[in-house]
């Protein structure tokens, strides 16, 4: 039976060569003699055929040595052919002969390594056919190591993925005989006969009497013995036909042991001695034990105890060797089995290293790109910081410069002015420098805003500073303290040289040219003076006399200067004389323009 899952074909060219390898196909399983006849013809012209022809026609060589049981050199041939050919089908079909070699030759270890490689490459192979014989050896196998389970499974996958004909006939007997052999659910008498059809109509025979032995099973079950010997000896010539030592074996011990029951001593005799002569290729066997126990039982029944303990040591023997058999098979799968798991528990040792190494290099290349980011967010971080206390020291100075001047005329504002000016003082009373104190209020000013209006009243207010600054040095301080009013502070001056300043910064006011506004008009001021001599360092006291001197200019008639000097100051204010004081403490007249 197993080697009718060798025979799934492939499609070729149709030249000679490949019609002889059709056809060698085509009558591998189903008549030997034929074959060996085309594969002779096929071995002879060798050297024409192409290399996939080549292939196929090593891979039929293999076949036929497995068929006349020369395994090893079988082996040799199927290994050859899977080292050398590319093709994946003729990869396929060389691994799966492999096995059918070694489960024949009952090397249920190798046999069962190989077919997980087979399987394996079963993803690759072209055709439905081919991967159902994959799965038909591998449901023949676990069936002859009585992995029933499994076997019936592999089985049921060919039957519900539409086989052809021919694999189905091969499929249904061993998911059947899977079946009954678990013995939980007694496959129904007329599925049988239908299988047994349906081979027969494939013309094949083995497949058909396997399923037979099957039925009879089933018929003996239900109580149908009779029928069951009927069954089996109506068609034993086809058996025989099959030239196939183990079914005809199971055939012919099934026989025996139904027979001897129903008490026909001499027929059950015949069958056990024949199931001897068909196993003598066979080193243990089912059917071996079935015949030996049939001659012990019918050597007792006849009342001769030698032959029958001769036949019950052969018995014996027969039954060790079987268990044995069972045992090693049971031990080869566990083995092969341990062997898968162990395989697949590597692989998934180092898939989930390989996870590890992943994931460690991702961490490691988030760790590198974390950084980076940090890196870069520092340095926008300082950027800004920088940009931002840059933009807050502009504003800051922005804003001290508004506080600080008045906005108009730019220059300093009242605030400002006395600040700077104290500072100034004092620098100059711990130096023993003098100081002078101008202070000026335009004339008039009021008549300039109603005639002109209040714009060029602001033009002029800022050409005057302008003009004024020009009298200053770095280290003076000009102001403006209020409305039309400003004030220098002179450091180290003495009030003559300030009284020229202000004569000067008097004079050039007078000259400012005024068309610019479209309007022509005189710009004039009253100037009060003093200096530390008079007044000493107190801001205050300078400004108060300074003031006094400007309100005695106005007084006199406007745009002039006003000299502080204590001493003559009360003579000064009783002649009502404008001067200038000279070197030598005397008066001038000073008359504004
Ligand atoms: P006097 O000679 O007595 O000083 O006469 P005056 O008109 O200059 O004095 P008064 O105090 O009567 O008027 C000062 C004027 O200055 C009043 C005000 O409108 C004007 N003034 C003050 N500040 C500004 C300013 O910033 N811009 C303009 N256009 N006018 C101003
Ligand atoms: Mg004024
Ligand atoms: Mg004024």
């Amino acid at each position: 039976m197993l080697a009718g899952f060798l025979a799934a074909g492939s499609a070729y060219a149709s030249d000679d060569i490949q019609a002889l390898i059709d056809r060698a196909e085509q009558t591998k399983s189903a008549d030997h003699q034929r074959f060996q006849r085309l594969l002779e013809e096929l071995n002879v012209s060798l050297e024409q055929a192409t290399p996939r022809q080549q292939d196929a026609i090593r891979y039929l060589n293999a076949y036929a040595l497995v068929f006349q049981g020369k395994h090893e050199q079988a082996i040799r041939t199927a290994r050859d052919l899977l080292g050398t050919s590319t093709d994946p089908d003729v990869q396929f079909r060389a691994s799966a002969l492999i096995v059918n070699a070694y489960a024949i030759n009952r090397k249920f270890t190798d046999g069962l390594r190989q077919l997980e490689r087979t399987l394996k490459l079963l993803g690759s192979v072209s055709s439905k056919e081919l991967r159902h014989q994959g799965l038909g050896v591998a449901a023949t196998i676990n069936s002859q190591i009585g992995q029933y389970e499994e076997a019936l499974q592999f089985a049921d996958k060919i039957l519900v993925d539409e086989p052809d004909p021919r694999t189905e006939c091969l499929a249904r007997q061993v998911y059947l005989d899977a079946q009954q052999n678990l013995s939980k659910t007694e496959p129904r008498e007329e599925a049988i006969e239908k299988g047994i059809a349906q081979c027969l109509g494939q013309g094949e025979l083995a497949a058909a009497s396997f399923m037979r032995i099957t039925l009879a099973r089933a018929l003996v079950l239900r109580g149908g013995r009779e029928d069951a010997i009927k069954l089996l000896e109506s068609h034993l010539a086809e058996v025989e036909r099959t030239r196939y030592p183990r079914l005809i074996a199971d055939v012919k011990a099934t026989l025996a042991e139904l027979l001897l029951e129903k008490g026909n001593i001499s027929m059950a005799e015949r069958y056990a001695l024949d199931t001897l002569v068909h196993s003598k290729s066979i080193q243990s066997s089912l059917p071996l034990v079935k015949a030996y126990r049939a001659i012990y039982e019918i050597a007792e029944r006849r009342g001769s105890p030698e032959l029958a303990l001769a036949a019950y040591k052969n018995y014996a023997d027969a039954d060790k060797a079987y268990l044995d058999e069972v045992k090693t098979r049971e031990l080869a799968y566990q083995i092969v089995r341990q062997e898968t798991l162990q395989k697949t528990q590597q692989i998934d040792l180092l898939d989930q290293q390989n996870q590890v190494l992943q994931l460690q290099r991702k961490v490691d290349q988030q760790a590198a790109q974390n950084t980076r980011l940090i890196v870069i967010l520092l340095i926008v971080l300082v950027a800004s910081i920088g940009y931002w206390a840059f933009k807050i020291k502009r504003v800051q100075l922005s804003l001290k410069k508004m506080a600080e001047t008045d906005a108009l005329t730019g220059i300093c504002n009242r605030h400002h002015f006395t600040i700077r000016a104290e500072r100034a003082l004092a620098e100059c009373a711990r130096n023993g420098e003098q100081a002078a104190l101008i202070m000026f209020d335009l004339d008039h000013f009021k008549n300039i805003n109603d005639r002109f209006g209040h714009g060029t009243g602001d033009w002029a207010l800022k050409e005057v500073a302008e003009a004024s600054k020009g009298f200053c040095r770095r280290i003076d301080v000009i102001g403006r303290l209020g409305g039309e009013e400003f004030a220098i502070l002179m450091y180290g001056c003495d009030l003559r040289a300030a009284a020229r300043v202000a004569e000067d910064c008097r004079v050039r006011l007078a000259q400012i040219d005024t068309r610019e506004t479209s309007h022509v008009f005189a710009i004039t001021g009253s100037f009060g003076v003093t200096s530390s001599m008079q007044s000493g360092y107190s801001l205050a006291k300078l400004l108060s006399h300074a003031d006094k001197q400007l309100y005695r200019a106005k007084h006199l008639g406007r745009n002039r200067v006003c000299v502080y000097e204590p001493a003559q100051e009360h003579a000064r204010e009783a002649s009502n004389v404008l001067e200038l004081p000279t070197r030598e403490g005397r008066a001038e007249h000073n008359v504004g323009a």
